[in-house]
């Protein structure tokens, strides 16, 4: 059963028609890595205190979507969605805004073939007589303003980090096998999946300099100074990449405004973009 979830996803990126981006000839995202988690993991408990009671469990997100006491144990599936080599590369000589190609793919790539995607793999499991939540596009999924920046009531880096497929960066980005320019989805299901194991011995592993105190490529690309060694600045660089200017530069692609532009300049030109630098090849 893993192996044909795993298929069926990697078949609906390489087919669906919303996956591909003509400018480049490709593909958005290319093959996606998926992993699975167990619900009963004690890290989604402990993620009450690490990020904050808003924060909801598999059970409080499976519950919100099909009614209290619904939930019967299952999986949650966690899925990178590894942005195409051909944008990074685009984006790999900007030095104050995203390329073109960047700016298309946040409207395109990840408000319409995300979300799309999202509700493709809620009803496919649902077809199957699994009930199963995306939480990135339920009513309920919610982005909270805090002084420190924005915090959300579900966390794809947690939800990932939890499912084995990363860790977190200076950035406050995450970092996979497959890199840092990356998006993340997930989904609560009542489908009994074997949980990965998570094999990071941390949760800075794979970043350079949370790990081994070199690298920090991403400080020097950062056009506004949001990153230090310090750590990520996420009112700054929000700021930056919903500002105005923003907003305006997606408009002239095409784009929607309400996504923005993005920015992604420290996710692309640094080590970590298209893999885990940790690792020696
Ligand atoms: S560029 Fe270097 S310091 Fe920045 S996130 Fe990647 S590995 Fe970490
Ligand atoms: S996304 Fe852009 S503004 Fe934000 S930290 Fe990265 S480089 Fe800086």
């Amino acid at each position: 059963m893993e192996s044909l979830i795993k298929n069926e996803i990697k078949r609906y990126f390489r087919e669906s028609k919303e996956n591909w981006f003509e400018e480049i000839h490709g593909n958005y995202f290319e093959e996606p890595v998926i992993k699975f988690a167990s619900p009963e993991d004690s890290l989604f408990q402990e993620y009450k205190k690490v990020i904050g009671d808003h924060h909801f469990t598999p059970k409080e997100a499976f519950e919100l979507a099909f009614g209290e006491d619904s939930y019967k144990g299952g999986t949650v599936i966690s899925v990178v969605l590894p942005i195409n080599e051909k944008i990074r590369k685009s984006n790999r000589i900007q030095t104050k805004w995203a390329s073109r190609e960047w700016v298309l793919t946040r409207t395109f790539g990840d408000e319409i073939f995300m979300k799309g995607f999202a509700k493709y793999l809620e009803s496919y499991l649902n077809k199957m007589g699994y009930k199963t939540v995306a939480p990135y596009v339920s009513e309920w999924f919610q982005v909270h303003r805090t002084a420190s920046g924005p915090t959300s009531n579900w966390s794809e880096r947690h939800i990932a980090y939890a499912a084995g497929l990363g860790t977190f960066s200076i950035n406050d980005a995450f970092i996979t096998e497959k890199g840092i320019a990356i998006k993340l989805i997930s989904f609560v299901t009542e489908l009994k999946l074997r949980p990965d194991v998570r094999v990071a011995v941390s949760h800075i592993e794979n970043c350079l300099l949370c790990s081994k105190g070199i690298c920090g490529a991403c400080i020097n690309r950062c056009p506004v100074n949001a990153i230090s060694k310090a750590g990520h600045d996420k009112i700054k660089c929000m700021q930056y990449v919903y500002g105005e200017e923003s907003r305006k530069l997606a408009e002239s692609y095409g784009a929607s405004p309400k996504a923005g532009s993005g920015c992604g300049l420290c996710q692309t030109g640094v080590p970590c973009e298209g893999k885990n630098p940790t690792k020696v090849v």
